[in-house]
């Protein structure tokens, strides 16, 4: 008999801390983003949408996982 080999899917995309440049609120992004993502407080880009990880404007702070 042979042993099957259970994968376990790794995601790809994991939930980022993020604080704003502008004024430094921090804010829990989604690495994988089909929107710009604007800072709550000062609306200022935090995160852009490139089609696939998104592309942080912020200070990247740790990965939430
Ligand atoms: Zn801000």
């Amino acid at each position: 008999m042979k042993k099957e080999r259970i994968s376990i899917p790794q995601p790809r995309s994991t939930f980022l801390l993020v604080q704003c440049q502008k004024c430094e609120n921090e804010q829990i992004i989604y690495s994988m983003t089909n929107n710009n993502i604007l800072c709550k407080i000062c609306d200022a880009i935090i995160a852009e949408k490139t089609g696939g990880k998104a592309k942080i404007h912020g200070a990247f702070i740790r990965r939430l996982d």
